[in-house]
């Protein structure tokens, strides 16, 4: 490819990429969390300061800039109550927060952000001032609504802030959208005025959990998804000492020979009470509460024992482990990759990191260093989930990566839409462009595959191919014997010997 004509094309991938900064990602979660919690220290100076400008209206009980002071909305609160119970009306509190507002600050720095908030809150004073609605702020991206009305009423309300908030905002002369987690509580409906605030906060959380973007109306059981969590996480704290962790592992194949390059370790918890429970509900409580370095460093040590085991067995292949930020800031990561590769005799080119792309993109120093320090022990860094955050493509030239792994919402959209399919024939252009292996995955069907391989994708892994696995069946799987584990009958994998032979191994 010429010279022109690859600028050309990185633009356009470029232009396609940066479409996606602004949607709403998942992956960005946690680096807003962090946002979150800076621009928390800075809102709290921010409320002092308007505190003491607004003292008089908050004595008068009146709105400032349209929103309620705490105060003022506190006694809106006693007086609606005070009325339902005088002539039996009904009304509602929402708590409404936005979604990702990190993915706006850090594509467009704090004040595009700042900007963002401004225009919330002209978003939903306005139908406060139409319809008797009281707002106020909790905190910088946090706000409260009292509506008057029923349940019916409060559901209708929470669909029109929605509606609202949804639509684009301006900033900097780009268009940005975002989503927000609506929690709902009502009087008299789920009882005492004090609680009404933290059940609807409880009802956004839960929102929040799986994935924000909607809204929910409190539930007593949400309190108990609490008290839950919280034994979750006391079982956590002795999962691995009590061996009740355990790796499930899911092929790649080569696109068209369909030979097995490598395996993926999945992580699994099998709960004494609950069964076999998957990542996504125990990952995100381990890394809040510091737990991940632990388990982490046993998914590492597991994985090169396992790999080691294949070897014997003659089964060579790649095994990827996906680590999580917390572990890639952490001093000892690369250390302790290294004392594992050492101990179970793995060559380092065997062993992938998978680390989501919203980690990769962290430009702080910590994580530049976490990367060198893994490109120098000659670890594989593949970038996980791409196209769901924000990459900037100096940042992904920088990076010491081989691989690339397309984010599963893209696959999954390539059928139905000419703009997936766009995207990941830009993708898979760019990231050739920059040496990158590309994975696509979570292929479900023949038709995705074969749009997967015409788009140029060096790799594939998904459900057409394999479900993941214990360690056992997927020797099994590789060698074409009948297993137990769920997987399509119609895929015929080659034997691993094919897979040497194809010079993937030293
Ligand atoms: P991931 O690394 O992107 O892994 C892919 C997820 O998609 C896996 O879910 C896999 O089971 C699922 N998947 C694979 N093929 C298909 C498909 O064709 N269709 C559909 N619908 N899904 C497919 P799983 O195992 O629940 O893992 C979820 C996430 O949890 C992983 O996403 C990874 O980010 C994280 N995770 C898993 N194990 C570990 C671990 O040991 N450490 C850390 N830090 N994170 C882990
Ligand atoms: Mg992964
Ligand atoms: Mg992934």
């Amino acid at each position: 490819m010429d010279s022109a004509s690859s600028s050309r094309l990185l633009e356009l991938a470029w232009a396609l990429l940066a479409l996606n900064v602004v949607s709403v990602s998942v992956a960005g979660g946690a680096l807003w969390l962090l946002l979150r919690q800076r621009r928390r220290g800075r809102a709290l100076g921010e409320q002092l300061e308007q505190a003491t400008t607004r003292i008089e209206t908050l004595v008068q009980g009146g709105p400032q800039d349209g929103l309620h002071g705490r105060a003022a909305f506190e006694r809106a609160l006693d007086d609606a109550t005070r009325r339902c119970d005088r002539s039996g009306g009904a009304f509602n509190v929402l708590y409404v927060d936005l979604d990702n507002l990190g993915t706006v600050n850090d594509a467009y720095g704090h004040e595009a952000g700042d900007g963002v908030l401004e225009q919330t809150v002209h978003r939903l004073v306005e139908p406060a001032g139409a319809a008797g609605w009281v707002a106020t702020r909790i905190v910088a991206d946090e706000f409260a609504l009292i509506v008057p009305g029923d349940r019916q009423a409060g559901l209708e309300a929470a669909a029109r802030v929605a509606r609202r908030l949804e639509r684009p905002f301006g900033v900097h002369g780009h268009e940005v959208r975002l989503t927000c987690s609506i929690g709902l509580a009502g009087y008299p409906r789920h009882g005492a005025k004090a609680q009404l605030l933290g059940q609807a906060a409880l009802a956004m959380r839960s929102v929040k959990n799986t994935g924000g973007g909607g809204h929910a109306e409190y539930d007593p059981r949400m309190g108990i998804a609490q008290r839950e969590q919280a034994e979750m996480l006391h079982d956590l704290r002795v999962a691995v000492e009590r061996d009740e962790l355990e790796l499930y592992y899911q092929p790649k194949v080569q696109a068209r020979s369909l030979q097995i390059t490598a395996a993926e370790a999945l992580l699994r918890w099998r709960h004494p009470q609950r069964g076999l429970i998957g990542p996504d509900l125990f990952i995100p409580l381990a890394e809040r509460y510091g737990l991940i370095s632990s388990i982490g460093d046993w998914v590492i040590q597991e994985a090169c024992r396992q790999a080691a085991a294949w070897r014997e067995q003659g089964l060579r292949m790649r095994v990827a482990v996906n680590i999580s930020g917390h572990q890639l800031r952490h001093d000892g990561l690369v250390d302790r990759i290294g004392a594992a590769l050492a101990r179970w005799r793995l060559p380092a080119g065997r062993f992938t990191c998978e680390i989501t792309e919203s980690v990769a993109m962290e430009d702080t120093l910590v994580t530049q260093q976490a990367f060198e320090r893994l490109r120098r022990a000659g670890v594989h860094v593949s970038i996980d989930d791409f196209g769901t955050g924000h990459s900037s493509l100096a940042a992904l030239r920088r990076l010491p990566a081989a691989e690339l792994k397309i984010d599963r919402a893209f696959v999954c959209d390539l059928e139905a839409s000419g703009d997936a399919r766009s995207i990941v024939r830009a993708i898979v252009q760019m990231a050739h462009t920059l040496d990158l292996r590309v994975v696509a995955e979570g292929v479900e069907t023949e038709a995705q595959r074969d749009l997967l391989v015409a788009s140029g994708c060096d790799e594939l892994q998904g459900y057409l191919f394999a479900r993941p696995m214990t360690a056992q069946a997927l020797a099994l799987w590789a060698a074409d014997e009948p297993t137990d584990a769920p997987h399509t009958g119609a895929f015929s994998p080659l034997l691993f010997e094919e897979t040497r032979a194809a010079g993937l191994d030293p």
